[in-house]
């Protein structure tokens, strides 16, 4: 049966094309989607998207219709996925990291151990960063059983890319529900600034305002110059919790001081302190899928994303399990899963 979902549902952006991208896979189960990416500037499918369905159909010998530059229609029939050594590059900064979390679902099922290359944007806005897959994102989906290897070649920012590394992941039994209502002590913490082809006067500009907004001692802080293709400049503040690691990112721009990157990623630091739940806003959206293939599990997070509602929607659309999502006060909202 071919399931028809509309793109412009909920938050109507690329998450619900990549869900079911991944779903599809899993489930083997052929869709067709209207309308994507109804609500964004630019509709349709951008390079980031083109290549997350390519990379599916590499995968899964899928038949794709409708996989073009702009496109806003899709029909995607999926055949069985195979374990291997693939190589996806965007062709443009586009997040790789995107590209990544499509395709690693269906992977971790495989057969055998796959290594995948990726290239294009390995640090892009509203996107996890390499350093986020890796610190935050991988060390909870190994909790749940997942083991994958990551390692970064070299950084690629927007609009340059360039940017490359790759991922080995082992195929696993099945997912193990996993349950994340504390944080722990926490274990670590510390504020990264990084430039590209930039003076490095502009990351301790950011890392000092940074550690003083949050009242932390300059000790905390690290400066990186590293080699890319074009300028960039990231900055972020990792919180290492034992049961969890919270990072947050904000990206330097032109016509934007360093100590307003700093402000504002700060602000989002303390909008994650002020709730003291274990699970940030967006790693509640990337721990769905796999606690649904999970069969169950449960975590503690702050109000609920659109982003996050909606992919739940999608989720539930291809799997017969059931989210609930309960507010406890104070801002902190469980969000767990049932099949
Ligand atoms: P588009 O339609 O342009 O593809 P989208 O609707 O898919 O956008 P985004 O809001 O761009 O979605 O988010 C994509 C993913 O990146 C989500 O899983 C989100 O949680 C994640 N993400 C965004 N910003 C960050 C960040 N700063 N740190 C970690 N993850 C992030």
């Amino acid at each position: 049966m071919m399931l028809v979902l509309n793109g412009a549902d909920g938050e109507g952006g690329g998450q619900i094309l990549r869900t079911a991208l991944s779903l599809a896979m899993i489930t083997r189960t052929p869709f067709r989607i209207d309308n994507i990416r109804a609500k964004r500037k630019k509709p349709g499918l951008l390079r980031q998207h083109l290549a997350c369905v390519r990379a599916s159909v590499e995968i899964s010998g899928a038949k794709a219709t409708g996989a073009e530059l702009g496109s806003q229609k899709l029909v995607f029939e999926p055949g069985e996925v195979r374990a291997g050594q693939y190589r996806f590059a965007i062709g443009s900064a586009g997040s790789t990291s995107l590209v990544f979390q499509t395709v690693l679902p269906a992977l971790l099922v495989a057969k055998d151990e796959s290594r995948v290359v990726f290239e294009g944007g390995t640090h892009n806005p509203s996107a996890p960063t390499f350093d986020y897959i890796k610190n935050v994102f991988l060390p909870v989906l190994g909790r749940m059983g997942a083991e994958v290897n990551v390692a970064l070649h070299r950084p690629g920012f927007f609009p340059a890319g360039g940017g490359k590394w790759h991922a080995i992941i082992k195929p696993h039994d099945g997912l193990v529900p996993l349950t994340l209502d504390e944080a722990g002590p926490l274990v670590s913490k510390r504020v990264i600034a990084t430039v590209a082809n930039l003076s490095l006067g502009i990351a301790e500009r950011e890392a000092n305002k940074a550690a003083a907004l949050l009242g932390w001692e300059q000790a905390l802080t690290e400066t990186r110059s590293v080699d890319a293709d074009g300028t960039g400049n990231v900055l972020a503040v990792e919180l290492a919790y034992e049961h969890v690691t919270e990072m947050v990112t904000g990206f330097g721009s032109i016509g934007m001081s360093a100590e307003a990157v700093a402000a504002d990623v700060v602000q989002e630091v303390c909008d994650f302190l002020s709730v003291s739940a274990p699970v940030g806003p967006h790693l509640a959206d990337q721990l769905l899928l796999p606690m649904a293939l999970a069969k169950g599990g449960a975590f503690t997070t702050s109000s609920p994303t659109l982003h996050t509602r909606t992919s739940i929607a999608v989720i539930e659309t291809f799997l017969p399990v059931e989210f609930t999502v309960a507010e406890l006060g104070n801002g902190r909202w469980r969000i767990s899963v049932t099949a």
